[in-house]
């Protein structure tokens, strides 16, 4: 009988009799009752495979190792009773082989293939092909699949129009350093890697392709963070003759499509929040929304109060933030000092806490502290006999801030940030200026196309930082995962923003001068949006960190340790690009 070829994971008890072919790698290997089993596995699954010792692969089966390449052709047949495994989709069956071919063996792996146990990251980067053998790899590379697939579709079904923009662009920085490729063929002249398609995707607009999106690559040179790799992944959209409103539909329309096809969950409307809203209840722009404990600012509690610390804050403008700690009466002293060092690593002076136990009220101001206070917290936070009361006092941006990070632990802590919980949200109405925290100068908040509200215009010469954009951010669970805007289409006006960031003429020419001609051609109003695509599949997988969900990622310090770059290179390539190069030597163990 002809074998015919199955994946890994396909045999099923209605195949027992057929002859079949599997190709894949040992999983697991084990010699018992006289039998060679080996578990084989490839993308769809695992099969048992069964040697016995009247076929002569039998005494190969038994060099056979973890990670060798196998085809093997043999009869489907049940598992003996009681030996199902219920736990595979092939559990039913096995395969007693009679030809087995190694069509190559593996080295034995640095780290164990078949499980997804701890291991050194460095490691598993360094090996990531074996890395992504690993089921909870295999799962993610799949999820982001199917995502963007989603999202594509999505798109198309709206009569969207995919349009790639090139990789090798005019450095027009966005806010970060850009990467540069220096040009052969023009000698001392650089092109630039894209941080966004975003002057690309505006010109589409001019250029009357009306809907435009691209799954886009994007490259920002800047210091490393956790949640952040030199190049990431965006779904970028861009819409003409459109409205805020209509932006926010599609994007919301988009997650909500995704997350119905990708994770069969039914996400309920987006609630909006205005930013200054966001900042008054939780104390951030991208508040995690699977819990409550809102911040309370409670300068009126504490009026004509003693406690030097309220009083001089109260007296300077600033803002006393309370935040409720369900159930933190039973801290003790050692765990609210520790709360305090949290509060001080986010630039807190200080933290005053007040728990409300059962056999009565203690707090680290307890002098200060009377029955009133205690009743007007309680009613002003919502807190409860067994709960505890943080308080935070400073300048105003900073109590909340500080406040709205400690949100977060105590969140954690009192297990209200369910992975398995969508809180999706949209964050509005941005200040158009916020001060950069490098060079203390206003920048802003999104980037100079962003469009300032209609009627915000008239504070341009006056108070700039008074203005408001039509900047949006969508959030889910304390995760920016992009922004947009509404951007300024007419020429004149797009002068005069780069004006008002202190650009000289000549500095807008030579930077922008293509951008402006293009909107002096009958640019048609437009805005749109770009969400990182990491990121959405990192919080669908339920993972921490970004590396979990990109293939071939950097390492925390902007590394590809598999192939090991960057190094240096000859220096005859140098020489044709008319470089030299004076960087220091190599640091070691890099
Ligand atoms: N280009 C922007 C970004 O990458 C997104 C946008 O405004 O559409 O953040």
């Amino acid at each position: 009988m002809l074998a015919k070829r199955f994946s890994c994971g396909a045999l099923r008890a209605s195949n027992v009799g057929e002859r079949a072919e599997l190709n894949g790698w040992v999983n697991r290997r084990r010699d018992h009752g006289g039998l060679i089993f080996v578990d084989l596995r490839d993308r769809d699954g695992i099969t048992q495979i069964v040697f016995d010792p009247q076929h002569p692969s039998f005494k190969d089966a038994g060099h056979l190792r973890n990670e060798d390449v196998l085809r093997v052709r043999g009869a489907v047949r049940a598992r003996p009773s009681g030996t199902e495994n219920e736990a595979l989709s092939t559990g039913a069956i096995e395969v007693g082989v009679d030809e087995l071919e190694v069509l190559n063996r593996s080295q034995v792996p640095p780290f164990q293939v078949n499980l997804d146990g701890n291991v050194d990251e460095q490691l598993r980067l360094e090996y990531r092909y074996l890395d992504l053998r690993r089921p909870r790899m295999q799962r993610n590379i799949r999820m982001r699949h199917n995502i963007v697939k989603a999202m594509r579709d999505f798109f198309d079904e709206r009569e969207f129009i995919e349009i790639e923009t090139p990789m090798l662009i005019k450095s027009t920085p966005e806010g970060a350093r850009d990467y540069l490729v220096p040009s052969r063929l023009y000698p001392g002249t650089f092109y630039a890697l894209p941080q966004s398609p975003q002057l690309l995707k505006q010109i589409s607009m001019i250029s009357g392709f009306g809907k435009y999106m691209q799954i886009a690559r994007c490259m920002r040179d800047e210091d490393q963070r956790a949640d952040r790799q030199p190049e990431f992944t965006q779904v970028d959209v861009e819409m003409s003759f459109i409205t805020q409103d209509d932006v926010l539909e599609t994007m919301e329309s988009c997650m909500r499509y995704v997350w119905k096809r990708c994770l069969g969950v039914e996400l309920g409307p987006f609630p909006r929040l205005k930013h200054e809203e966001a900042i008054a209840r939780y104390g951030v722009d991208k508040p995690d929304l699977r819990f409550g404990l809102e911040l309370q600012t409670v300068n009126d509690v504490f009026a004509g109060t003693d406690f030097v610390v309220f009083k001089s804050v109260i007296e300077s403008g600033g803002a006393i933030v309370a935040l409720r700690y369900p159930g933190g009466a039973a801290l003790s002293r050692r765990d609210f000092d520790a709360l305090t060092e949290d509060a001080k690593a986010f630039g807190a002076k200080g933290m005053v806490w007040i728990a409300l136990g059962a056999d009565g009220t203690k707090s680290s101001a307890q002098k200060f502290v009377s029955d009133e206070h205690v009743a007007k917290l309680r009613a002003q936070t919502g807190s409860e006999t067994g709960d505890a009361v943080l308080l935070f006092a400073d300048a105003r941006a900073l109590a909340l801030a500080v406040a709205g990070k400690m949100r977060n632990i105590v969140g954690e802590r009192c297990g209200l940030r369910d992975p398995n919980t969508y809180a999706f949200c949209w964050v509005l109405d941005f200040p158009y200026l916020e001060i950069d925290e490098e060079t203390g100068k206003p920048v802003p908040s999104h980037h100079p196309f962003t469009s300032p509200g209609e009627d915000q215009w008239q504070y341009i010469d006056t108070d700039p930082q008074k203005m408001r954009a039509q900047h949006y951010d969508m959030v889910l669970n304390g995760w920016e995962l992009g922004s947009g805007s509404i951007r300024i289409h007419k020429p004149e006006l797009q002068r005069k923003i780069f004006e008002m960031l202190g650009m000289s003429a000549q500095q807008i020419e030579d930077r922008f001068g293509f951008f402006v001609r293009a909107l002096e051609y009958g640019a048609p109003p437009h805005g749109g949006m770009a969400l990182g695509i990491d990121r959405i599949v990192m919080l669908a997988c339920q993972e921490t960190d970004l590396r979990e969900v990109i293939a071939f990622p950097k390492n925390q310090v902007a590394r590809d340790v598999m192939m090991d770059a960057p190094t240096p290179v000859p220096e005859a390539l140098l020489r044709e690009l008319y470089l030299r190069s004076e960087a220091p030597e190599r640091p070691s163990g890099q």
